[in-house]
């Protein structure tokens, strides 16, 4: 009994000794940094380094007519460790969608633009162009019969939503829409330079709030 009463006690003191910054391990909170229509040789690069100095991976849906022309930052992305997956081969939605034969020899080019950027590298993650909220069950079948996951959003940083955005109003969209989300997986553009501007400041915000940052994998 006596015993049982000690190992009650060590169970409580330790249990009391879990550092405060280490919430259960349910409440841990994650966030996907994503980017959309890149490469952009002008803005890709800055936000790269912003990834680099917080030691942050994110995952870059990549448009392969952008990719040819850059393959050095593909390189870069994926010597640097974050997750490269498909977006388009030409961001026109008209032609993407404009039958289910389109969309697959859209996808099938941009696959092979990463995969002539990346020799060996395999391509898992794809996302549609506007979300596969809206898109018919026709094309969802098709992505998943050539073996990719598909990824959406739940936050977005308003980059592309809002006009002209501020850094402010950057900021307080990413926030607004993360607000409440164990999972939040952000959508941005690397192709937008309010974003390579504003990278700095959302990570440390999210950071600040013991996120843990994740990619795709
Ligand atoms: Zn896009």
């Amino acid at each position: 009994m006596k015993r049982f009463v000690a190992l009650i006690a060590i169970a409580l003191i330790s249990l009391s000794f879990i550092p405060c910054g280490a919430h259960a391990l349910s409440e841990q909170r994650e966030i996907y940094l994503t980017f959309d229509d890149g490469p952009s040789r002008q803005y890709t690069p800055a936000i790269l380094d912003v990834l680099k100095a917080h030691g942050v991976k994110a995952t870059f849906f990549v448009v392969g007519k952008n990719v040819g022309t850059c393959g050095d930052i593909m390189r870069r992305m994926r010597r640097e460790g974050h997750t490269i997956g498909a977006h388009c081969h030409e961001h026109v939605y008209a032609r993407i969608y404009k039958s289910p034969q389109s969309f697959k020899a859209d996808l099938l080019k941009c696959i092979d633009a990463i995969q002539r950027a990346l020799p060996g590298y395999k391509v898992r993650h794809y996302r549609f162009p506007g979300g596969s909220f809206t898109v018919s069950e026709r094309y969802i079948r098709i992505v998943r019969e050539m073996g990719l996951e598909i990824v959406d959003w739940n936050c977005v940083n308003g980059d592309t939503e809002i006009r002209d955005a501020s850094e402010q109003e950057i900021m307080s969209a990413v926030i607004s829409t993360s607000r409440g989300k164990r999972k939040a997986v952000v959508l941005m553009h690397d192709n937008k330079r309010i974003t390579a501007d504003t990278l700095d400041a959302i990570i440390k915000h999210f950071k600040d709030k013991g996120y843990i940052f994740r990619k795709f994998t």
